[in-house]
């Protein structure tokens, strides 16, 4: 190891005033220990972005920042969202690496010393991944396990039982900038990102203090903002839904027809019944073939990076 690399350690905090004087703590003593094992570089630091907390959240980073000049704070303007935060810091902090962790400290960051010897071992972009979900509630980890299985078969590529603990190399970082949509999902983008990934195990903890600030209704939108974002695979269905519709109501027609040439048809319910079957599947057909030119102007929208350079002979 020729370069050591600086550390970013980000830390997205809204109304964490209970549980940041425990977490700052821990994470001071970790970034010590690193310097000391001469993993990272002394001028590594802790970034935590205040996502417009009502409460004292900012005043303690002021304060820790005086106290102590690896401490950063970045403050938002008002409550833009845990992924909002999250890029805030990436994107204004200049570091080598950058490891991204929630504020509560569920996620073991012990496994951080792990996740940055992968990266010096090669991998740019380093998922920490939960081996087992114990301590959440049985209804949010079925949740999410259903979810990673819906995300699954619409096709979007996700590391299961990853939230949004990882490390991610400067270059890396750089690829994300690329992505310039506005619709965040950084789970589903960072496997797009591409480079040499890993993994690293660890057993999520229970929160220490204050309480979650993902209720069902942010979660549940969170989860919608993650399908819509990624997949068209909804707009394809129903161009499917309409190809099989009009498919059975063109035979529901001639069936119709063959009744009425038989007489046993009331007067009028054989050209009603043709109608109907007609226009409802050319209906959802049309419907669908919108969808495909939605589904298409959906991707070109984005204006995602058409393709990322890992490197080039010249570099090497
Ligand atoms: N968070 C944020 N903005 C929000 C909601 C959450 O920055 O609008 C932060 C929060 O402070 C924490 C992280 O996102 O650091 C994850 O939130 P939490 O631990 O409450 O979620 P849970 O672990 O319950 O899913
Ligand atoms: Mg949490």
């Amino acid at each position: 190891m020729n370069h050591i690399a600086k550390l970013a350690i980000i830390i997205p905090c809204f109304n964490e005033e209970e549980v940041f004087p425990q977490s700052l703590k821990t994470l001071i003593a970790l970034r010590q220990k690193l310097i000391k094992k001469n993993l990272i570089a002394p001028a590594s630091e802790l970034v935590f972005v205040n996502d417009g907390s009502k409460d004292a959240t900012w005043q303690l980073i002021e304060k820790a920042h005086k106290k102590s000049a690896f401490v950063n704070g970045i403050c938002l303007s008002r409550n833009f969202g845990h992924q909002e935060a999250l890029l805030a810091g990436l994107y204004n902090t200049t570091a080598d690496i950058y490891v991204t962790i929630d504020a509560d400290l569920q996620d073991d960051p012990d496994v951080i010393e792990q996740m940055v010897e992968s990266y010096y071992q090669g991998c740019e972009v380093v998922y920490g991944v939960r081996s087992r979900r114990n301590t959440d509630s049985f209804f949010k980890r079925n949740t999410a396990l259903l979810f990673y299985k819906l995300m699954k078969i619409l096709g979007v590529e996700l590391v299961a039982n990853h939230a949004d603990f990882r490390l991610l190399s400067h270059r890396a970082v750089a690829a994300m900038q690329s992505f310039t949509e506005k619709n965040l999902f950084l789970r589903a983008i960072v496997p797009l990102i591409g480079f040499k990934s890993c993994n690293v195990y660890y057993e999520r903890k229970k929160r220490e203090a204050g309480t979650s600030k993902y209720p069902l209704k942010k979660m549940i939108l969170f989860a919608l903002k993650g399908i819509s974002s990624f997949s068209a695979v909804p707009l394809h269905l129903i161009t499917l839904s309409g190809v099989i519709i009009s498919i059975i109501s063109f035979f529901l027609m001639l069936w119709t027809i063959y009744a009425y040439t038989q007489g046993s048809t009331i007067v009028g319910w054989a050209s009603l019944m043709s109608a109907i079957t007609f226009f409802s599947g050319i209906t959802i057909l049309f419907m669908g073939i919108i969808g495909e030119y939605i589904a298409s102007i959906f991707i070109e929208v984005k204006n995602r990076p058409t393709y990322i350079i890992e490197k080039k002979t010249s570099e090497q």
